[in-house]
């Protein structure tokens, strides 16, 4: 197997559109996995952990740019307070080994409906830096995932960034498992309420062949709060927003749980986050 190591962004697009078939390795914790239970034999590997341009990210006005390098408990550490929804989701990622090295930018590559990033970067409205020597473009999140650990990606484009919008309001994530830690999601669900636009978004991982939003929850939700009043939330709000949020799910039966406990599931945890959510607003 060939190892390359470019030291810059340029030289790995340019490795990528001579060979497209290469595999770009960041963190190592999916690939080397399925190196390591043969699943994958790739001719090249392309490092991309020496990239300087990939380590950092910026904040301007009203987003974050989040380079593909950067690790989950970099998110926690640095991000957390401006990203809450994002550094949530990052706590619960494997171990602080798996933290250590793991990316955002490798979840999204990798797009396993289970991937732990993907529910709040639908809620928040992220986008994905794509580029390639032909050029630079950014992916809604909404149409970056195409099919089950299938993105919309062409052969030869990397992941640059993430681009996630700084939006005032609480956010929440919530996964469920089989035990604490150290545990791929049996659903998830993620809500993000942007304050300023009186809008609500949502995310659903684990529950579909693709993480997905939810906009008839969205909608519903979004109309029906009293924003203005910040009186409680009404149960039957709650209520309504958890039958659409579970209708929306087209899950399966598997090991980790069955689709009538998924969909029962999401309907609970989009209640609970919610109402979470909520009481911070009225709080705040
Ligand atoms: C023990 C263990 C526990 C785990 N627990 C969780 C968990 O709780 N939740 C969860 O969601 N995941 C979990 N994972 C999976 C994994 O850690 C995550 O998916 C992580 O985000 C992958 O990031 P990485 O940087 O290690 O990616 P890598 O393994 O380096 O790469 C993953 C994929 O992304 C591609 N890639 C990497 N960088 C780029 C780039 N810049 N542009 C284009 N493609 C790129 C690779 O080619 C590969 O297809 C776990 C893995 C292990 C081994």
């Amino acid at each position: 197997m060939e190892f390359l190591r470019p030291e810059t962004w340029q030289e790995a697009l340019a490795h990528k559109a001579q060979r497209p078939e290469t595999v770009p390795i960041a963190g190592g914790t999916d690939v080397m996995v399925e190196i390591n239970f043969d699943r994958r034999r790739p001719a090249a590997l392309l490092d991309l952990t020496r990239i300087p341009a990939l380590t950092g990210w910026q904040r301007d006005e009203n987003r974050i740019r989040i380079g593909a390098n950067v690790t989950y408990a970099r998110v926690i550490e640095e991000l957390g307070a401006e990203l809450p929804g994002l550094a949530m989701a990052s706590r619960t990622v494997g171990s602080p080994q798996i933290r250590n090295r793991g990316t955002i930018a490798g979840n999204l590559d990798a797009a396993s409906p289970a991937g732990d990033a993907h529910p709040i970067l639908l809620a928040t409205e992220a986008s994905v830096e794509a580029e390639s020597v032909r050029g630079t473009r950014l992916i809604p999140a909404t149409e970056f995932y195409v099919g089950v650990k299938r993105n919309a990606l062409a052969p030869d484009e990397l992941i640059r960034a993430v681009h996630l919008p700084v939006l005032r309001g609480p956010q929440q994530f919530s996964k469920i498992g089989t035990r604490n830690a150290m545990v791929i999601a049996v659903c998830s669900f993620a809500i993000a309420l942007d304050v300023a636009q009186r809008r609500v978004g949502t995310g659903i991982g684990s529950a579909a062949p693709t993480p997905r939003r939810v906009p008839d929850a969205e909608d519903f939700v979004s109309e029906a709060l009293p924003w203005e009043s910040r009186d409680p939330l009404p149960d039957s709000v709650a209520t309504r927003f958890g039958e659409l949020v579970s209708l929306a799910a087209s899950p399966i039966d598997d090991v980790r749980g069955s689709a009538a406990y998924r969909r029962h599931a999401l309907a609970v945890m989009a209640r609970r986050n919610l109402a979470w959510a909520w009481k911070e607003y009225q709080c705040a």
